[in-house]
């Protein structure tokens, strides 16, 4: 077993899709031995169970991911053993760039440790079946940090290759035509009777599932707590249940 007080000073933990239960037992037991645990607020309440009342916890909102890596890179400096919450996979789409990046460009010496941690689209691949069977895509609708022509691209050589795709920040209340875009580039590779999976809120307590076509993708309930799976071409649905299959010859 690791001894965090032996590693590390800076954490940075893939706290898995929200409920505890589908945590990394090494994430587990690094949030309840850390000083200092920060975080986006919602993702904090969903630790709430675990946390000790002796540690200090640092929520910070939506949107402030530097301020969060400055202040969780500051704590750790000071001595302080911390970690930094990042929802699902610190590594996608999460805090763990971000850490890293900052942490070389102050010239910091002390160390960073990533925890894996269960991705939206795992979580939300094992309640829908087995839709990613063959090789997939993730690709984040947010055009705030990569701009729409590039995501627009990817869009369109992973539907030309085939490729499942898993889609993360689909949409939100300001981003509302991004989904709309990506649809209909997809349209032009895969038939709008291509299975999609629409999971909100995996392994938590609003969990939703919906399984639909691409053709019909827009009336679901699409938010910024939903990833969507599309199927490859040889993706079918039967008993509420997505399955691409491998190729085995049943
Ligand atoms: N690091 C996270 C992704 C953060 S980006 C991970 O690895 O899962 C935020 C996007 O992830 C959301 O807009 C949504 O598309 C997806 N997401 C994160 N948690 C989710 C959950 N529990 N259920 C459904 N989608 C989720």
């Amino acid at each position: 077993m690791t001894d965090c007080r032996a590693n590390p000073k800076l954490w940075v933990i893939g706290m898995g899709p929200g409920n505890v239960e589908e945590m990394s037992l090494k994430a587990y037991r690094v949030l309840r031995q850390v000083d200092a645990v920060v975080g986006y607020q919602l993702y904090l309440e969903l630790l709430t169970e675990i946390l000790n009342p002796g540690q200090e916890v640092i929520s910070t909102g939506m949107k402030r991911e530097r301020e969060r890596a400055e202040q969780a890179l500051a704590l750790a400096a000071s001595g302080k053993e911390v970690a930094i919450v990042s929802s699902g996979d610190a590594g996608i789409y999460g805090m763990a760039g971000l850490v890293l990046e900052l942490k070389q460009k102050k010239g910091l010496t002390l160390k960073v440790e990533v925890v894996a941690g269960i991705t939206a689209a795992s979580a939300a691949a094992a309640l829908l079946g087995a839709p990613l069977m063959q090789d997939c895509a993730l690709i984040s609708l947010s055009d705030l940090l990569i701009p729409w022509s590039v995501i627009a691209q990817r869009l369109e050589l992973a539907a030309r290759a085939d490729l499942a795709i898993a889609l993360y920040n689909p949409r939100s209340s300001k981003r509302i035509t991004q989904l709309e875009r990506a649809r209909e580039i997809l349209l032009k590779h895969f038939s709008g009777h291509t299975p999609v999976g629409i999971v909100r809120n995996a392994s938590r307590a609003q969990q939703e599932k919906v399984i639909t076509t691409l053709d019909r993708l827009l009336d679901g309930p699409i938010d910024m707590f939903t990833v969507l799976l599309i199927g490859n071409s040889q993706t079918f649905s039967c008993d509420g249940l997505m399955i691409t299959p491998r190729g085995y010859q049943l």
